[in-house]
């Protein structure tokens, strides 16, 4: 399935749309279908949860449902009831200390895909490695996920002259050579392909998306250490978010489904391998939620 496949069953409406990160009760009745056709593990559970309504938050006493965004835990759902996603590479989201837990959709991937997900609160961030981390980020300096791995590669080389890096980057060059042809004949799972898998990884260790309002991000996108990282730019996707953001483009994505079209894009360009929904799980809270608040929109229309 190419990607434009995917945008337009994930999102019938939204691709010709501009006003889809609006208000979603100003969009036409065929806006408010997004999110169709994703492969999601039941919501039968968090149907249940609704029902019993909120619960109090044993850690911070915080008035929560289904988890705590504050603690990052469930609540009133069984860990064994959700779906637990393993991520192709590993991935950090830098938090503004003041943007509105409630608000953001971070905590979603970090219950969702807890082994490879880590939140931090700016300005407590980690000292990134240059050519081994990028920065998911807008800006005239990004650039696309497909040509990523590329950019990554010539930055490696680059900097490395000749000594412990080039072995392993001659070796990676005899590898995409032969891909095509020596992958192909390989089952899936054998070490072969696993190496291979891995070749195309590297030097890719880490992805930073920044969860914040607009303002707040600019700021962080700014903090020194951050500078240097590569910029990744998600071009073509348009938010299905619920909640708008005054000024905002429509290109300015909810967290959560900025990990979920980063990692389709990762799967299909830098993995080479097609995407079959393997990642949907990620948009479990988020699609429940968004159907609800649309079924609140309806009712309260009728009224
Ligand atoms: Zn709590």
């Amino acid at each position: 399935m190419s990607s434009l496949d995917q945008d337009q069953r994930l999102h019938p409406s939204c691709r010709n749309q501009t006003t889809v990160s609006s208000d979603l009760s100003d969009t036409p009745e065929v806006a408010k279908l997004p999110l169709q056709g994703l492969k999601l593990a039941s919501h039968a559970v968090l149907e249940k949860a609704q029902v019993r309504g909120r619960l109090k938050c044993s850690k911070c006493g915080g008035s929560r449902m289904f988890f705590c965004y504050t603690c990052c835990s469930l609540l009133g759902v069984n860990l064994q009831e959700i779906p637990v996603i393993k991520l192709p590479v590993k991935i950090d989201i830098i938090k503004h200390p003041n943007e509105t837990d409630g608000k953001s959709t971070a905590v979603h991937a970090k219950i969702l895909a807890p082994s490879d997900v880590t939140i931090y609160t700016y300005p407590c961030i980690p000292e990134y490695k240059k050519g081994k981390v990028v920065l998911v980020f807008p800006g005239p300096d990004a650039v696309s996920v497909q040509d990523m791995m590329q950019c990554l590669k010539d930055l490696t080389d680059s900097r490395s002259h000749g000594a412990s890096y080039e072995p392993r980057i001659k070796r990676l060059k005899t590898e995409e050579v032969q891909g095509p042809t020596h992958t192909a004949e390989k089952p899936q799972s054998s070490p072969d392909e696993a190496k291979s898998l891995e070749s195309r990884m590297y030097p890719l260790q880490r992805v930073v998306f920044i969860d914040s309002t607009w303002n707040q991000t600019n700021k962080i996108s700014t903090d020194e250490r951050l500078q240097d990282l590569l910029r990744v730019e998600l071009k073509t996707r348009k938010t299905c978010f619920w909640r708008s953001q005054k000024g905002k483009p429509d290109t300015y994505l909810a967290t959560i489904e900025a990990i979920y079209y980063f990692l389709m894009d990762f799967s299909e360009h830098c993995l080479a391998q097609e995407y079959n929904g393997e990642y949907d799980n990620l948009l479990f809270f988020y699609s429940f939620l968004h159907s609800v608040v649309n079924k609140a929109k309806t009712s309260a229309g009728k009224c």
